[in-house]
């Protein structure tokens, strides 16, 4: 497992002025757009009680930074609860993360689990990012109800729901996508995903400038899974034509239902 990054601010010189006015430009952008997502899409409230989920890589740590700074600026009072499930890749990643929700003074709830061994294990080789998340998420409600929690949030970003689209076509023969806001449990929990709006390399470079200790999931599929050749599919077809990818995520807003054969099923 290569070294979680633990280094701040890489490329970003503090006393350079150009520098400086760079990154409140791109900074400003994700704040807006997650702000943008949080508003169209009604994601957080007054009171909420949210519960993050944090694999520690650098799209949740991501979120759950930016959250936090949100709170700062809003006139709205909302709660924080980080939770790591660790998938059985040991405790350095969960020591980081224990120190980073420490020093930001968050309570968080850091689980250790076998779900990585068990979904990579020989007699489930079909599928393992299926149980896999399926058990994390099977866990995450139910500690959002031990720690009354009505909101879980997620990190998944606009690249996830482009490449989940493409996903569910290729695989599922079905035509749908993860949601900014999900209702579940007749309401009782609702997922919300802040990052919708926001592109992976934007996040990325935000996770780095702001030094959030962000690393490799460790896990020996990572990489090799039908999502990484969707991304690479992605970004050849990027190579001709820039606009691919927001043409995609646009089309998920331009369904025109009377082009489809939703209303006249093959028998
Ligand atoms: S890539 Fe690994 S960690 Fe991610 S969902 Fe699949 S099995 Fe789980």
């Amino acid at each position: 497992m290569k070294e979680l990054n633990f280094l701040t601010l890489e490329s970003f010189k503090p006393w350079d002025p150009r520098a400086l006015q760079e990154m409140a430009y791109w900074e400003k952008k994700i704040r807006s757009l997650m702000g943008k997502a949080i508003h169209h899409y009604a994601l957080i409230q007054e009171g909420d009680r949210i519960l993050v989920g944090v694999s520690g890589g650098k799209d949740s740590l991501t979120l759950l930074h930016l959250l936090m700074e949100r709170r700062k600026r809003v006139p709205i009072r909302y709660d924080l609860f980080p939770v790591h499930i660790d998938l059985g890749s040991g405790s350095e990643r969960a020591n980081a993360l224990k120190r980073f929700f420490e020093s930001h003074g968050l309570s968080y709830h850091i689980e250790f689990t076998d779900i990585g061994r068990r979904a990579n294990s020989p007699e489930n080789r079909e599928n393992p990012c299926f149980l896999c998340s399926w058990e994390r998420r099977k866990r995450l409600f139910q500690l959002a109800h031990r720690y009354k929690c009505n909101k879980i949030a997620f990190g998944h970003h606009k690249d996830d729901i482009i490449e989940t689209l493409l996903l569910n076509i290729f695989y599922s023969a079905e035509i749908s996508t993860m949601l900014p806001l999900q209702r579940l449990f007749r309401g009782k929990i609702t997922l919300i995903r802040p990052l919708a709006l926001i592109e992976e390399r934007e996040i990325e470079r935000y996770a780095r400038e702001k030094g959030l200790p962000f690393g490799p999931s460790g896990c020996p599929v990572s990489g090799k899974t039908k999502r990484s050749e969707i991304k690479e599919l992605i970004r050849t077809l990027e190579k001709s034509n820039t606009k691919i990818k927001g043409n995609i995520f646009r089309a998920l807003s331009n369904i025109k239902l009377e082009y489809t054969f939703t209303s006249n099923r093959e028998p």
